[in-house]
């Protein structure tokens, strides 16, 4: 939405979505969808139809794979991975033979059979109140208009590999495919109307580390090519035809960012212990083996989860044991003496591989997801956990399982390990007979049996995104409601305080490795509600550490006190930033 402003400058706020700010001019992309007119065909005409389907489905097929090696060589295969949904369009049995008795039955043209099936499988997904299956319509128009380009001998409309002078694209839309294409050199940063902060578009954006906004309704209704345009990554605005003292303003926002990062540098490599001598274990996220190699120099000491579903996600084949040993080996022995948790699948939700097909959920987040998948997946589960066990004996290893939402997973769980590591003995294979197993609490129903969980295990891992997207029932992934997701909510830091509670009182060690735990204004009340351990996102592992060392264990364990008793989130966050400015104004101000 436009906001008026000071001397003809205007503003437009959306979601941010990566970071930065750069300003140029605007380039408006208008897609001009092909048009498609319906003809009926003579029979004679009908082979030779089909074979032009053919021939447009095998070029689509070759165009996508082309831009998919591109993307490969470019950014490495997770990003690439996106791609495999595009091509799975195209090998779907059910669209296609809908397609072809349009042809041969009602004897439509190609293009005009495609079309409307295509349309009226992506309108369908559309319609969903969901942002996976949404994102899958994406999908299908994308891989849509390339099959119809194909078949109408048109050149792709957007083409944004080749942009005559660095500009912030607007569009209405941009696809997965066509962000992959965009180069750095030109594309300063790009603003649409639709999408989320889980978007496909989303995270490419991140991973080319262009700034970027999305969510802004109409912008690209409302501006022209050529204009002049700042845009903000950091808070999600754009202002077009920005005054001087907008610009001056900008300036001084990005010396700050710099300054900010300096400060964080000189205390990285320090030790995360409070002013009055409380030691807090400080780990970092990791999604890949190879982000092991960052840990030491991002300041933190260990890894605090290792999402290990992107080992899948990011393959075109499953990796068997040995490839899954490999990668838990390399990440262990790079931290040994330190501590790697490793955590076993949590693919669905919004995790899926295109080349196992998971069926499409109305509810993916409540459904086949996490160690419910891993423990109907017996063969790929058995694989983990071999593995797991086998780099177990390569350094500091341990293991947790996602989603637990009772007693009995964990209890299978367990059992499956224990024939694992008895198979493993029989083969004279070496791993850590004393391997710690965690369980992550992200359920409401694990918090409230979290003493017979504890009971069994030797730590647990609190994974505040889904907790609390499952106890506010507030779908993460959903701009909508993004204002009732809220981490103070007194709900949230009372479930902690009794996931701590129970933790301790069976001696084992409390972690929170969600997104809270990566908020430097959120750490001093996390470590007031007795959380022994904050496991950050890398980049966020500096700012945490940096309020720690300005903290006091007594003032960390009032503002726990205030919160356990305060009926209101907003207050608790206020209270949270009030404080953190406080104690550490330098990772707020240019001071
Ligand atoms: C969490 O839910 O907080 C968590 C760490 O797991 P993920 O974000 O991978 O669901
Ligand atoms: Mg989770």
């Amino acid at each position: 939405m436009a906001e008026a402003a000071r001397d003809g400058e205007r503003t437009f706020r959306g979601i941010p979505v990566s970071a930065g700010v750069c300003r140029g001019k605007i380039l408006v992309i208008r897609r001009n969808r092909p048009t498609v007119t319906k003809r009926i065909l003579a029979e004679a005409e009908i082979p030779e139809e089909m074979n032009r389907l053919e021939r447009a489905i095998s070029e689509t097929r070759t165009q996508i794979q082309g831009v998919q090696d591109r993307v490969v060589a470019a950014m490495g295969a997770k990003e690439a991975s996106i791609f495999d949904a595009h091509l799975l369009v195209l090998e779907d049995r059910t669209l296609l033979d809908e397609v072809v008795r349009a042809i041969q039955h009602d004897k439509t043209n190609a293009e005009h059979a495609f079309h409307s099936v295509a349309e009226r499988y992506a309108a369908t997904l559309a319609a969903i109140d969901d942002d996976y299956l949404r994102e899958r319509a994406t999908d299908m128009r994308d891989v849509t208009t390339r099959v119809l380009n194909n078949l109408l001998g048109l050149e792709p409309e957007v083409d944004l590999r080749h942009l005559k002078e660095p500009s912030i694209i607007i569009s209405h839309d941009l696809t997965p495919s066509n962000t992959a294409q965009l180069d750095k050199r030109s594309v300063l940063g790009f603003a649409i109307d639709v999408g989320s902060k889980t978007s496909h578009t989303a995270i490419m954006a991140r991973s080319l580390r262009i700034p970027a906004v999305v969510g802004l309704k109409d912008i690209s209704g409302q501006l022209q090519t050529g204009q002049y345009g700042l845009l903000d990554g950091y808070n999600g605005v754009i202002i077009i035809n920005p005054t001087d003292q907008t610009l001056f303003e900008y300036g001084q926002i990005i010396h700050q960012q710099d300054t900010i990062q300096q400060k964080l540098r000189d205390t990285q490599q320090k030790p995360a212990i409070t002013l009055d001598s409380h030691r807090v274990t400080l780990n970092a996220n990791i999604e890949q083996a190879a982000n092991a190699d960052e840990v030491k120099a991002c300041g933190a000491e260990g890894v605090g989860v290792f999402r290990t579903e992107y080992l899948f996600i990011n393959q075109s084949e499953l990796p068997d044991e040995e490839t899954q040993y490999k990668a838990y080996r390399h990440a262990a022995s790079v931290l040994k003496p330190d501590p790697i948790v490793i955590r076993t699948l949590d693919l669905g939700g919004d995790k899926f591989l295109a080349h196992l097909q998971m069926p499409a959920e109305l509810n993916p987040f409540l459904g086949w997801r996490a160690i419910r998948f891993c423990l109907q997946e017996r063969d790929m589960f058995r694989e983990q956990l071999r593995a797991i066990l086998r780099a177990s004996a390569e350094g500091n290893v341990s293991m947790m399982y996602p989603m637990i939402s009772g007693l009995d997973e964990l209890l299978q769980a367990n059992a499956l390990v224990e024939e694992y590591k008895e198979e493993l003995r029989k083969e004279n294979i070496p791993f850590d007979e004393n391997m710690k197993i965690g369980a992550m609490i992200e359920t409401l129903s694990a918090v409230i049996v979290a003493d017979s969980l504890a009971r069994r295990l030797k730590f647990f891992s609190i994974g505040t995104n889904d907790l609390i997207q499952y106890s506010l029932a507030v779908d993460r992934m959903n701009e909508r409601i993004a204002h009732l997701y809220e981490p103070t909510h007194p709900a949230i830091v009372r479930l902690i305080k009794a996931t701590v509670d129970a933790g301790h009182r069976h001696n084992i060690h409390v972690s929170i490795c969600g997104e809270m735990a990566s908020d430097p204004v959120l750490a001093p009340l996390l470590i007031g509600l007795g959380v022994d351990e904050l496991s950050a996102a890398m980049p966020l592992v500096a700012s945490v550490k940096f309020i720690i060392r300005r903290l006091k264990l007594t003032e960390a364990k009032q503002l726990a006190e205030f919160a356990l008793t305060c009926e209101n989130a907003g207050e608790i966050l206020g209270r949270c930033q009030e404080f953190a400015r406080q104690i550490a104004p330098g990772l707020f101000e240019d001071e």
